[in-house]
């Protein structure tokens, strides 16, 4: 019965996939099987990917940075993305964090690490969009990975962070001084720890947070985004 409510609301209000907004058949979630298979995968967890891991170097000190899909503006993973953020999509999120989740356990990645974190959005922002994307793609590693995640070891402080015309690092990161703080030192201390966004573009939100991390006593830090520009 429950089948068949199913597909009597599939005809009326016939779900899309977020990626070519095609139809989806009863079976599919959020992505068309077509999109599912052919995914732009980065595979950065498999072969070093340097146009992804030079984006912090020289900046902090991470072990690793994964990301799940290559980004490319108006490309299907874009589509992804903008409904994850903005189309009340938080079960999207958990649902590629999870797929996601499962390729970095093949490779042992959750016996490196301790907690993962996504990165924090201001809670007015939070009150807006009604949840933070970070979070749920946390959630859903968390549950693939067996490992735990936590949205409030960290915080956002200011609404939005100014981005500078500057060149300078230096004046970066006095505009951006004290954009993230540390609820709980305890957690972060001697912990390995996996700072989760959705999308590397310039990795400065990312470096910032990281840094604070770095500075708590974080003693090994890795970033894991759901796509990157590369
Ligand atoms: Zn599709």
């Amino acid at each position: 019965m429950k089948n068949f409510i199913n597909h009597v609301l599939d005809f009326v209000y016939p779900r899309i996939c977020v990626s070519c907004e095609d139809p989806l058949t009863f079976n599919e979630k959020h992505l068309c099987l077509g999109c599912l298979m052919t995914l732009p995968k980065t595979q950065s967890h498999l072969t070093e990917t340097e146009s992804i891991e030079r984006k912090f170097w020289g900046k902090i000190n991470v072990q690793n940075t994964y990301s799940f899909l290559r980004f490319t503006k108006k490309g299907k993973v874009q589509n992804i993305l903008h409904a994850l953020k903005y189309k009340n999509k938080p079960e999207l999120a958990e649902y590629l964090g999870k797929m996601y989740g499962n390729e970095l356990k093949n490779v042992n990645f959750n016996e490196k690490i301790d907690l993962l974190i996504g990165i924090p959005l201001h809670k007015e922002k939070l009150k807006m969009r009604g949840y933070n994307q970070a979070d749920h793609i946390a959630k859903g590693l968390s549950v693939s990975l067996g490992v735990p995640y936590s949205e409030d070891v960290m915080v956002r402080n200011t609404f939005t962070m100014s981005q500078t015309k500057t060149k300078s690092r230096f004046n970066r990161f006095k505009n951006i001084e004290g954009v993230f703080g540390i609820n709980d030192l305890e957690a972060v201390k001697d912990n390995r720890i996996a700072l989760v966004d959705d999308v590397l573009t310039t990795g400065s939100t990312l470096e910032v947070a990281g840094e604070v991390l770095i500075e708590a006593g974080c003693k090994e830090l890795y970033i894991i985004t759901l796509a990157a520009a590369v």
